[in-house]
């Protein structure tokens, strides 16, 4: 595969000089594939082959720039931790440009090729630990179904990389339609440049809604949508246990997609007040939290668009829908994973109750919903899911109003397990699975990577083979600490 065949095209290139830096990535020396996705890789036309072959070695490392390509930084701003940082921008990250594929144009983007005229105190670069994390994570989360941003490959170097220790350099090419922020937004409205924040609203909905371009108000239109898509997006990772770890709104997307992998984790040992970022002390994005750090994303959003929406109260209609469709998508998310067909009185307080009882004894998220799915409604409880809980009887308790509540519908135990078997993954990417990936690679062993992307490709499937991976951490991960911007 010739680099330059690549039939790339960048419609965000096409905005104004202002609205990015055109600038070359930094190569780095002898890089070499470190993993690559194929189900990724095929959304542009490519396969895992190609991306192994030297010329697109060197244009995923940034060693090599494709005729066609407009290499370019963005510029955004952002509330960090809910507090004004001034401009941002891509810091690290370089647009290539957009390819075609079945579902339609998805941007490339390098992350860590090298420095930006955004890097601010940064060195441009993400040690290879990080890029594993992102690169895992972005392919779990869409086979989990859940709107995120893709991730093609990684491509290594020997380069070293001074974090708290020194590690090795990577560059991980992430797609999607856009990498446009809400900090993106922010930007043009805390400078008060109403004309640019009109150009990059109506680039947006051109290019990424253009059925709102019929609405009274396109711009109160958007504000509506996007705050839709992210309550939806929020429901799915508290469905899943996913926690973000740094919802900064330079981190949210203007599609809802789950942006920016970093100090994420997957809820374990059950406990609402989990901080997976070590460097959030205040515990701002716990994963109880992030509902309302959600609409809050959106209350910024929705500031910057003010100039283009003019009324308050259109603004406030449209940030209102937050509620309504975060209840309603994790209500009919809990009920699926719980396996109920219909919604009775009293399923909220049966919800309410069992997330007590996982929090006080601190159950495995994801082995739990999975177990549950082996639940009689005929039989007494079940031992597995009993075992799992400090005070049984009180499981007891609850495990007898959801057998009533099961046989108030007349579930079939095994229709019953089969729908949630698909909807409550038996694998995700816990921190310890990671890091032992991770390990092995640095050890430039990358068959950990390629065999847990296989896994956890396939959430659902029981695949008897690989259970360890959904196996509890071992005593070691108790310590594994995971921090913003490695
Ligand atoms: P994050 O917390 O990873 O979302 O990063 C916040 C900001 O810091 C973004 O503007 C990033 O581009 C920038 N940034 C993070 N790490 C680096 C780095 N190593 N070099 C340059 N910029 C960085
Ligand atoms: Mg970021």
């Amino acid at each position: 595969m010739r680099a330059d065949d690549l039939p790339l095209s960048n419609s965000f290139a096409a905005l104004p000089a202002d609205f990015y830096t055109r600038l070359m990535p930094t190569p780095l020396a002898a890089p070499y594939l470190v993993a690559a996705s194929a189900s990724a890789a095929a959304l542009v036309g490519l396969t895992p082959a190609q991306l192994a072959e030297p010329e697109l070695v060197d244009l995923f490392a940034g060693n090599r720039v494709a005729v066609r390509s407009q290499p370019l930084s963005a510029v955004y701003s952002g509330h960090q931790f809910g507090v004004w940082a001034g401009q941002l921008g891509d810091g690290r990250a370089i647009l290539l440009g957009e390819l075609n594929g079945p579902h339609g144009p998805l941007e490339l983007q390098l992350k860590g090729a090298g420095m930006t005229p955004y890097s601010r105190m940064g060195d441009g670069r993400a040690v290879l630990r990080s890029s594993i994390r992102e690169f895992l994570c972005s392919e779990a989360m869409a086979a989990l179904r859940i709107p995120t941003t893709r991730a093609l490959c990684i491509m290594g170097a020997d380069q070293a990389i001074m974090r708290e220790t020194v590690e090795s350099a990577a560059v991980v090419t992430r797609m999607a339609p856009s990498f446009v922020r809400f900090g993106s937004f922010e930007h043009w409205y805390h400078r008060d440049k109403p004309e640019q924040l009109q150009q990059l609203a109506d680039y947006v909905i051109a290019t990424f809604y253009p059925e709102l371009t019929a609405e009274a108000n396109p711009y109160t239109a958007l504000l509506a949508e996007v705050t839709r898509r992210t309550a939806r997006m929020i429901a799915h990772w508290q469905a899943v246990g996913f926690m973000h770890g740094v919802m900064n709104t330079d981190n949210m997307s203007i599609l809802g997609l789950t942006l920016d992998y970093g100090p994420f984790g997957f809820m374990e040992a059950f406990d609402p007040g989990h901080i997976c970022n070590h460097t959030d002390q205040q515990g701002r994005y716990t994963y109880a939290n992030q509902p309302q750090v959600g609409h809050w994303n959106c209350y910024a959003l929705g500031q910057a668009l003010m100039p283009l929406i003019g009324d308050v109260d259109a603004a406030q209609q449209a940030l209102a829908l937050y509620q309504t469709e975060f209840a309603a998508t994790l209500d009919y998310l809990l009920h699926a994973k719980l396996g109920l067909q219909t919604v009775q009185d009293g399923d909220q307080a049966l919800l309410a109750a069992l997330f007590e009882l996982m929090t006080a004894s601190h159950v495995d998220f994801t082995n739990f919903f999975r177990a549950l799915g082996n639940f009689q409604s005929t039989a007494a409880s079940d031992t597995v899911l009993r075992d799992m809980f400090i005070e049984r009887t009180q499981f007891d308790d609850w495990a007898a109003r959801y057998r009533a509540r099961l046989q108030a519908e007349h579930s079939n135990d095994a229709r019953r397990k089969e729908a949630m078997d698909a909807v409550n993954p038996k694998y995700v990417l816990r921190n310890y699975l990671a890091q032992v990936a991770i390990d092995k690679a640095v050890a430039s062993d990358y068959s950990e990577v390629a065999r847990l992307l296989a896994i956890l490709e396939r959430p659902f499937d029981e695949q008897p083979e690989h259970a360890a991976y959904a196996a509890l951490p071992p005593d070691w991960a108790h310590d594994l600490e995971v921090s913003c911007s490695s």
